[in-house]
C-alpha cells in the first residue's frame, strides 16, 4: 500500500510510514531514504545524529484534500569541523512549510487574477500567498533572458495613476512585442544609467530605438547607443499635427460660439478621411467649403497630405523631398498653430525623417497600454511599484 503512495506522492527522497486520510485533509508520514547527511561548511558526509525532529509541511492537494507531510527530519553532527545541521530535501527549503511544487502551483493560480481570490480559494494568509508571488515571478524572471537578442527597442509612457500625473515607462522589443522591464522614471540621467548598467554588449547591439519627442529618451539613446537609428514614434509626432488642428477648430468655437456647424466636429476632424462613413465626409467638405472656415479646411487639408506622406510607399529620400515641399507650402501659411507644429517638427527632423527608414513605430505598445490598464483594473495593492512592475513583467512574459 505505501509503495502506491510512494508512486502517487512521486518525492523519491522520502519513504513512507504512515498515512492517515481524513475528511479534508490528508498527513503522510515520512522518513528520508537519505543515508547521510552532508555538511554545509565543509561538504564532509557525516551519519552521526544528534537528534531527530518532525517538520510538518503542506503539498499539492489530493482530491482536493489539503495534504501535510510529516517529515522525519534528522539533526547531524560533522565529524570533521563539528557543525549541527538539518536534514535537507530537495523538495523543500530549509524553513519552508510548503513544497517548492506546492508554491510553484499557488503562484501559477495567482497569474492572471486578483491575489484575493487565490487567498480564499486556497485558505492561505494574504501575506503568504503574495510572498510566494514575488518569489517566484522574480525567479521565474531571472530565469528567461528578455534582453540577450533585443535589436528594436521601444521606449513609451504609461499612466500608473489616474489623474494624479504619475507616470510609468514601459520598454519593449519592437521585433516580438514582449515587455523587458517597466521603469518609474523617465529622465536621461537615470536612462543613461539604466541602459549602461545592461553592459556594453547589449548597448551596441541595439539597431534601432524608437521613441517619443522627449529630450530625455532622444538623449539617453544618443548617449548608450552608438549603432542604433533613433525613430521618433510617427503617431506621436502625428498627435503634434492633430493638436494644431484641435486648436485652430476651438479658436473657431471661441469667435463664432453660436455657430451649430462647428460643434462635435473634433474626432470627424482629427480621423483619417478615408475613415469616414460618407455622409460625415459630404458634411464635412460642404463646411469647409464655406469662405469663413478657410483657415480651418487649410490645416485640415494640412494634416490629410502630412498622413499621406507617412503612408506613401516611397524611400526615406522621397519623404524627405515631400516633407520639405509640405513644410514650404505650411510656412507659406504663415498659421499661428501651424507654425507651432513646424518649429517641433524642423526640431526633431532628422528623427522623424528615420521613421521612413524601416518605418518602426510604438504602435504595439498602444495594445500593451490597454492590458496593463486591465490587469490594473483588477489588481489592488499595486501602490507599491516593484510588485506592479513584477506582476506586469511576469503576466506579459508568460513564463509561468
Ligand atoms: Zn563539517
Amino acid at each position: 500500500m505505501n509503495e502506491l503512495y510512494e508512486e502517487l506522492l512521486n518525492l523519491p527522497e522520502l519513504e513512507i510510514t504512515h498515512v492517515s486520510v481524513g475528511d479534508g485533509q490528508i498527513d503522510i508520514w515520512c522518513r528520508s531514504r537519505l543515508g547521510a547527511g552532508v555538511c554545509p561548511s565543509c561538504l564532509k558526509q557525516t551519519k552521526v545524529v544528534n537528534q531527530v525532529q518532525e517538520r510538518r509541511v503542506q503539498d499539492l492537494l489530493i482530491s482536493g484534500r489539503a495534504v501535510y507531510l510529516h517529515l522525519e527530519s534528522r539533526q547531524w553532527v560533522c565529524e570533521d569541523c563539528g557543525r549541527h545541521f538539518y536534514e535537507r530535501y530537495s523538495f523543500v527549503e530549509p524553513q519552508s512549510r510548503m513544497t517548492q511544487r506546492y508554491e510553484q502551483y499557488l503562484y501559477r493560480r495567482c497569474i492572471g487574477v486578483d491575489l484575493q481570490y487565490v487567498v480564499v480559494q486556497y485558505d492561505h494568509s494574504w501575506s503568504v500567498i503574495n510572498r510566494i508571488f514575488q518569489k517566484w515571478s522574480a525567479r521565474s524572471l531571472s530565469e528567461v533572458n528578455l534582453w540577450g537578442p533585443v535589436r528594436a527597442l521601444g521606449i513609451d509612457e504609461i499612466a500608473l495613476y489616474k489623474g494624479r500625473g504619475n507616470y510609468a515607462c514601459v520598454l519593449v522589443n519592437l521585433e516580438t512585442g514582449q515587455i523587458l522591464d517597466l521603469l518609474e522614471d523617465r529622465t536621461k540621467d537615470f536612462l543613461i544609467n539604466y541602459f549602461q548598467a545592461r553592459g556594453e554588449a547589449f548597448c551596441n547591439q541595439i539597431e534601432v530605438f524608437s521613441c517619443d519627442l522627449w529630450e530625455g529618451y532622444v538623449g539617453a539613446a544618443e548617449a548608450c547607443f552608438p549603432k542604433a537609428e533613433i525613430v521618433l514614434d510617427r503617431f506621436h509626432f502625428f498627435a503634434q499635427l492633430q493638436k494644431a488642428l484641435d486648436n485652430t477648430r476651438k479658436a473657431l468655437r471661441r469667435a463664432c460660439p453660436k455657430e451649430e456647424n462647428l460643434k462635435g466636429l473634433k474626432w470627424t476632424l482629427i480621423r483619417p478621411a478615408q475613415h469616414l462613413e460618407a455622409d460625415q465626409k459630404a458634411q464635412l467638405d460642404q463646411l469647409l467649403a464655406q469662405p469663413q472656415y478657410l483657415e480651418l479646411k487649410q490645416v485640415y487639408q494640412a494634416k490629410e497630405s502630412f498622413r499621406a506622406i507617412c503612408e506613401e510607399e516611397i524611400t526615406p529620400q522621397q519623404a524627405q523631398t515631400k516633407l520639405n515641399q509640405w513644410c514650404e507650402e505650411q510656412q507659406a501659411l504663415d498659421h499661428q498653430f501651424l507654425n507651432v507644429f513646424l518649429k517641433t517638427f524642423h526640431r526633431w527632423k532628422k528623427y522623424i525623417l528615420n521613421y521612413f527608414n524601416e518605418r518602426w513605430s510604438n504602435g504595439i505598445v498602444e495594445g500593451i497600454n490597454n492590458r496593463i490598464k486591465m490587469i490594473k483594473r483588477r489588481a489592488f495593492g499595486f501602490q507599491i511599484f516593484e510588485r506592479f512592475r513584477l506582476r506586469i513583467l511576469v503576466e506579459f512574459a508568460q513564463i509561468h
